[in-house]
Parts: C-alpha cells; sequence; structure tokens
C-alpha cells in the first residue's frame, strides 16, 4: 500500500508506457485497466452512465465508495502511455459520462496538499479537451466543504520538477498528472470532468519528508469527492434551455455603469462610490479591478474627492452632505428612480401623507422616503396600510420602489384604494419598464419549464422578484450568481430550464450558465422574448463628451 501510495503521489521518472503494473490488477497490455468497483454500468438514475478513471488503484479506492451503485470505477493505469491506450478503448466504449479522478502535482504556491483542481481545460500541449461543466462540479465540492480551485490541468510525458515543471505554470495551469488529457479526449462529446486531488507542490515536493502525509490528504480529498462525481452524473443529460427576453442589463445599470467608466477615464483611480453601483457582484467586482473604491457612507470618501452615487438614488441630506465636504458628485440615480423621488416632493409639498409601497432597508428605499421624512411612510405589506394614520384621509398618496413585483405592489396598493379612496396614485407607473418586462418574461419561461435560474446577486431586489414570479407560476426556481450556484440536485430529472437574470446581472454571466448546462450534455437554447426594448438615458453633463 505504501509503495503505491508513492505512486499515486506524483510522477516517477518513469518512460511512458513502461510503468509499473498496478498491483492487484495485473499485468501486460489487456490489464491496464480493470474495473474496481462498479456496480452493473448502468445509466445512474436521471443520469449518464458514469465512468471514473483513477490511473492508480488507491485513488480507485479513494474515489469508489462514493460512486455507489450507478457508475463504474476503474483503474485505468498510471502514466501517459497506458492513458493512451485506454483512451482509445474508451472512445469505443457507451458510457454516458467519464470523470478522471486522481492525484496531481500543483503548479502554484497557493495550492496546498489537499486541494482539488477541477480542470477547466485539460491539454497535453497538443489536444486540449475543455470541461465546461467545471464550475458546477467545483461549486457543488465547495458546498461540500472541500477546498476547490478551477484552472486549467496539464499533462506530460513523464515527470517533471524543479524549474521544467515551473515553466508549465506558463499557460496558467494549476495542476500537472501523466493522464488526464488522453482519457479525457475520448469523452468526445460526452460530459467530462477531470478532478485532481494536489498531493505535492513547489513547496512541498515529492522528496520532501511530508510526502506520504500530502498524498494521504490527497486521497482523503478524492473519498470526500466521489458522492459529489455521482451527483454530476446524476445531473448530466439533455436538456432545452429556454432564455427569457428581455433579461439582464437595463439602461439604468447601463447609464450607472458607463458613468463610473468614465469618471475612471477621465480622472484615473481611485474613484469612489457610495454604495454598490449596482447591486452585482460580478460589476462591483470588476469596477473595483479597474480602481472604483465602494464605500458605504461619504464619511469614508476624502474631502475634495469625486464620489459617484448609485443608481439606486441617495436622499437630499447625502446631497447636502457632499456639498458641504466640497466632493466633486457625480450623480448615477437611475432617471426612473429620480422620478419618483420628484413625485415624493411633489405630494409632500401639496400636504398628501406619502405612503412608499417597498421594502424595508433598501437603498433606493431609503434615499425616496429621504425626500420628504415628515410627509412620508414605508408600506410593505397590506398590514402596514392598516397601520397608516393620516391627518387628513382625504390626502393620501402613494408611490412605488422600481423594482417590486408587480402582482404584489397592485395587491397593497388595491388595499390602500380601498381604504382611502381618494388615494393619489403616482402620474404613470413606477414600477420600472425593465423591471415589468422582465417579470413578464420569466412568466413566459416558467410555463414551459421545469427549474428556473435567475442569475443575480442576494442583495438584488429585481433578481428577487423574478424568483419569486417564477415560483409563483408554480416552478421551482433559484437565484444565482453564477453557474458555481448551481446545486446539481435541482437538475436531476429537468429536461427544461428557463434562464432570466436581474437588470444588475451582466449579460455574461447568462453566457457562463449556458455553457456550463451544456457541459452536462446535448442543450437546445431557445429564446423566448416577450418584447423589446429601445430605451436608452443621457449620462449627466459632468461625463458626457464635450
Ligand atoms: S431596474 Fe428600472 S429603476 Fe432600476 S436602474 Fe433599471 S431601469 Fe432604473
Amino acid at each position: 500500500m505504501t509503495a503505491r501510495m508513492a505512486g499515486a503521489d506524483g510522477f516517477p521518472e518513469v518512460p511512458p508506457g513502461e510503468g509499473p503494473d498496478v498491483a492487484g490488477v495485473g499485468s501486460g497490455e489487456d490489464s491496464d485497466v480493470a474495473g474496481v468497483a462498479s456496480g452493473s454500468g448502468s445509466a445512474a438514475a436521471g443520469g449518464a452512465r458514469l465512468v471514473v478513471c483513477a490511473p492508480l488503484l488507491p485513488e480507485a479506492w479513494a474515489v469508489r465508495p462514493g460512486i455507489g451503485e450507478g457508475g463504474e470505477v476503474r483503474v485505468s493505469g498510471y502514466g501517459a502511455g497506458r492513458a493512451r491506450r485506454q483512451g482509445e478503448r474508451l472512445r469505443q466504449d457507451t458510457f454516458g459520462a467519464l470523470v478522471v479522478a486522481g492525484t496531481g502535482g500543483g503548479l502554484t504556491d497557493d495550492l496546498r496538499p489537499g486541494d482539488l483542481v477541477v480542470a477547466s481545460e485539460v491539454t497535453d500541449g497538443t489536444t486540449t479537451t475543455a470541461c465546461p461543466s467545471a464550475p458546477l462540479l467545483a461549486g457543488e465540492l465547495r458546498r461540500a466543504g472541500l477546498p476547490v480551485r478551477t484552472g486549467p490541468v496539464v499533462s506530460v510525458d513523464r515527470f517533471r520538477h524543479g524549474r521544467e515543471r515551473a515553466r508549465l505554470v506558463h499557460p496558467g495551469a494549476l495542476a500537472v498528472d501523466l493522464e488526464s488529457a488522453w482519457l479525457a479526449a475520448a469523452a468526445g462529446e460526452r460530459p467530462v470532468a477531470v478532478i485532481r486531488a494536489i498531493s505535492d507542490t513547489p513547496r512541498r515536493p515529492l522528496h520532501s519528508p511530508a510526502a506520504l502525509a500530502s498524498g494521504l490528504r490527497a486521497l482523503r480529498s478524492l473519498r470526500a469527492a466521489g458522492p459529489v462525481l455521482s451527483r454530476w452524473a446524476a445531473a448530466a443529460g439533455q436538456r432545452r434551455l429556454l432564455l427569457a427576453g428581455p433579461r439582464s442589463f437595463c439602461a439604468g445599470v447601463d447609464r450607472a455603469i458607463e458613468i463610473v467608466e468614465k469618471v475612471l477615464d477621465r480622472q484615473g483611480p481611485p474613484v469612489y462610490v457610495r454604495k454598490q453601483i449596482v447591486h452585482n457582484t460580478h460589476v462591483v467586482a470588476d469596477l473595483e479591478r479597474r480602481g472604483a473604491v465602494f464605500v458605504d457612507e461619504l464619511s469614508e470618501v476624502p474631502d475634495g474627492a469625486c464620489v459617484v452615487f448609485s443608481a439606486h438614488g441617495v436622499s437630499p441630506a447625502v446631497r447636502q452632505e457632499a456639498a458641504r465636504r466640497g466632493l466633486n458628485a457625480v450623480d448615477a440615480t437611475c432617471p426612473l428612480v429620480s422620478k419618483v423621488h420628484v413625485e415624493a416632493r411633489r405630494f409632500a409639498a401639496e400636504g398628501y401623507l406619502v405612503a412608499l409601497i417597498g421594502h424595508a432597508g433598501h437603498e433606493e428605499v431609503e434615499g425616496t422616503l429621504g425626500e420628504a421624512p415628515g410627509a412620508m411612510a414605508l408600506v410593505e405589506t397590506t398590514d402596514d396600510v392598516a397601520r397608516l394614520r393620516p391627518k387628513d384621509p382625504g390626502k393620501v398618496a402613494y408611490l412605488m420602489q422600481t423594482t417590486l413585483a408587480v402582482d404584489e405592489a397592485e395587491e397593497v396598493a388595491s388595499v390602500l384604494r380601498e381604504r382611502f379612496p381618494a388615494a393619489r396614485a403616482p402620474g404613470s407607473d413606477d414600477i420600472c419598464y425593465a423591471t415589468t418586462n422582465r417579470q413578464q418574461a420569466v412568466r413566459a419561461v416558467a410555463a414551459e419549464s421545469d427549474l428556473v435560474l435567475v442569475a443575480g446577486s442576494a442583495n438584488s431586489s429585481n433578481s428577487l422578484r423574478l424568483v419569486e414570479t417564477a415560483e409563483r407560476a408554480g416552478v421551482p426556481a433559484h437565484l444565482i450568481d453564477g453557474p458555481a450556484d448551481i446545486e446539481l440536485g435541482w437538475l436531476a430529472g429537468v429536461s427544461t430550464v428557463g434562464i432570466s437574470a436581474g437588470a444588475s446581472a451582466p449579460p455574461a454571466v447568462v453566457g457562463q450558465i449556458v455553457a456550463a448546462l451544456a457541459g452536462l450534455g446535448p442543450v437546445e437554447v431557445n429564446e423566448r422574448v416577450t418584447t423589446t426594448e429601445s430605451i436608452h438615458f443621457s449620462l449627466p453633463k459632468e461625463v458626457r463628451s464635450p
């Protein structure tokens, strides 16, 4: 066992195709490969028949318990030569999904023994096999509590160490092994995943005293990954993807991002932005990389600096504070939020109690309430309507947060109109065109889907409302920041997935979700467009081109 473990740790200097046979399996050309465990080899329930190739017996032993009866674990043999021969045989096999699982050498200093590298692609330098479902597998492994990285894996003909191995880092590879590229290529169009548990790293090389402990740690990680591999195969299959149209960025979000970009272009970093410019982690992270500094309060902005107000708007008190501090403020408030502010001021000036239908704590709501603090009341539910105590029941008006669920907001508004028949409504709908259109579109795809996925961040109100809209249509729906958030269990037995994205979610995220799902099997992608949008808002004068 110890001898075999040493072999599993890394890359003994063995010429291709002449490595020792895996003990217990046999020898010679025909016994490179053996079924170790195995079940019937029949298709996993609701998924594809899984074959797991583990180059060495200890690796096969490690993953076997988690694979169970739904898949087959094979010892595919150590080294490039065996991997090539096994790859040729695998091409003729009728498996539905292929996993290559084993230990591997880490190529970057931040990897530690026991870390799992899920390959985004695997290459031998000539042929590259993409593993598009890697984000799904990596996300599931992280939720299982395992340390996971996703990136390229490179397969080489012989053991590399020292500077030679370091050179492999240049293409961006995270891990190196002797087999994956040739085995994974055998999958062809079928779902394929490659997972390598790090057994040695640049800091803890194979010849270090800690090599045995590192190898054991890697095998423990492989063992823990086994059930997740099984779930990955169960989620594999052919699917239809229905894209809701419209989805993703609205005109207000486009404008807000462009404002920050233009300020960055004009004056260079840092550019301070009060609150998240829009509620999306990808947008915020991208702008941070480019020099935006997001702060919660103006007190964090140095005197005289430039500050951008987010798309959700600010109260007059914030504007006054910025002016008092001599800050160079650029306002990225969406014009449709500004419209609600204007209505609040107008109704309040005319002596109305202004009920704002919205969600407590949301930045847009805080900004709007700040327009007339003494004359406004937040109304979240119909119960809140019953608690309103206007001085003059004949002078009640109501407004809405722009990103509410249309049905729910209307329910509260109708109760308010019942209680105060003279209640003044906003001049035009406060719930904006983008919110309304995306809810209609997600309802349309939900009607044809078994599952709806909505791209958006957890603090995005309009994205959350899309999830609720789909759920109200009777379909399980989930908010995801990206493909890594998709739980594999959601997909088992699901043949049609509806996909939408909140107004603050970048279109690229939808592309990533589609690509990841396509890694689980053939997909037919259709779009259901309920309306098209052509709205564009002009930029504030501070950033308009001269
Ligand atoms: S969701 Fe509506 S209100 Fe919010 S930024 Fe987009 S267009 Fe403006």
